[in-house]
């Protein structure tokens, strides 16, 4: 038995970051601190009145509601869950019906976008008509645009994410390695740097949490989180950088939080070049250029080309 390095109880986890073993009151009393100590450090609940909250079911979207309405409720602001349905089978339907009994349990609105319903497209649907299209590529693309369609028709004025530090990490590194720098510059712990009222802006309040810790926490506090994986989930390019950054956290601990710590000093001046925000000219939605990608996306589908490169997002 090794024993907390608070108290005399037995430790639950050993913290690589602070060299020290915790017992489990006193790891989740460190996780709710550096939860609320983000959201504090980053201003992400100044002036919010309804807080969106994306859930899929897993353990970091339900750790990030269940603390998050807590807080929300102390101040009196509102908050609905929002799930984006993307039409994969065996997977997805299981994880929404999970998150819907959690919302229920904890008294909070639930909404649901299909995307099969609303746009006439399901990430499965894409995989039949053609093999080997990227379902990664298409989902994260469709899911961004539909969050905040969702976010805006339920009357969020900010939508938080479950994204934690290996996220983070990982969509530094993977952004880098494509050359594709400048696509970081709107993916801070408070995503956006521009007000737009179509654009309801992002914030991630397990940004500076690993994901270990966050499944941990799921457990211990019994959050009764999904940790089945999608069945496309080999696509991604993602999987190579999470095997990468795993590999040398092993081998060099603390290396997450430096890739990380690097992107927040890199972050202002990528913010100078971030180029403007338009709206589409098809959907009105907020995007870079004259057409937003996911209906560039849905025109391609239509004309039956599909995209083959490797995965954008996860
Ligand atoms: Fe979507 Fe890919 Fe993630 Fe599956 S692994 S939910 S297809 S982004």
């Amino acid at each position: 038995m090794i024993p907390c390095s608070k108290c005399k109880k037995t430790s639950v986890v050993f913290l690589q970051s602070s060299g020290t073993n915790l017992c489990k009151k006193h790891f989740m009393h460190h996780f709710e601190r550096r939860f609320y100590r983000t959201i504090r450090e980053f201003s992400m609940l100044k002036g919010v009145k309804h807080m969106g909250v994306a859930v899929s079911g897993g353990k970091d979207s339900l750790v990030t509601l269940a603390l998050l309405s807590s807080i929300c409720n102390d101040m009196g602001i509102k908050v609905t869950a929002l799930t984006v349905d993307e039409g994969i089978c065996g997977y997805r339907p299981a994880t929404i019906a999970n998150a819907r009994a959690f919302c229920r349990k904890i008294r909070v609105k639930h909404n649901v976008f299909s995307l099969r319903k609303s746009l006439g497209v399901s990430i499965d649907g894409i995989k039949k008509k053609n093999k080997h299209a990227l379902a990664c590529t298409y989902c994260g693309v469709f899911r961004r645009w539909a969050l905040n369609k969702l976010a805006q028709a339920s009357g969020c004025d900010r939508l938080a994410t479950g994204h934690n530090l290996d996220d983070v990490s990982q969509t530094v590194l993977m952004n880098i390695l494509r050359n594709e720098p400048m696509r970081l510059s709107r993916f801070g712990p408070v995503g956006g740097d521009l007000e737009d009222d179509a654009f309801t802006r992002r914030v991630k309040p397990l940004f500076k949490i690993p994901e270990k810790e966050v499944a941990l926490y799921a457990i211990l506090s019994g959050i009764p989180a999904s940790f089945t994986e999608c069945p496309y989930a080999s696509d991604a390019f993602r999987n190579h950088v999470r095997e990468f950054l795993n590999d040398l956290e092993e081998k060099i601990p603390g290396t997450k939080y430096r890739v990380e710590n690097a992107f927040l000093k890199l972050l202002p001046l990528l913010k100078t070049k971030a180029g403007s925000l338009n709206h589409c000219s098809i959907c009105k939605e907020p995007c870079s250029s004259s057409v937003c990608q996911a209906c560039s996306l849905l025109s391609s589908i239509k004309k039956g080309v599909f995209e083959k490169t490797k995965s954008k997002r996860c």
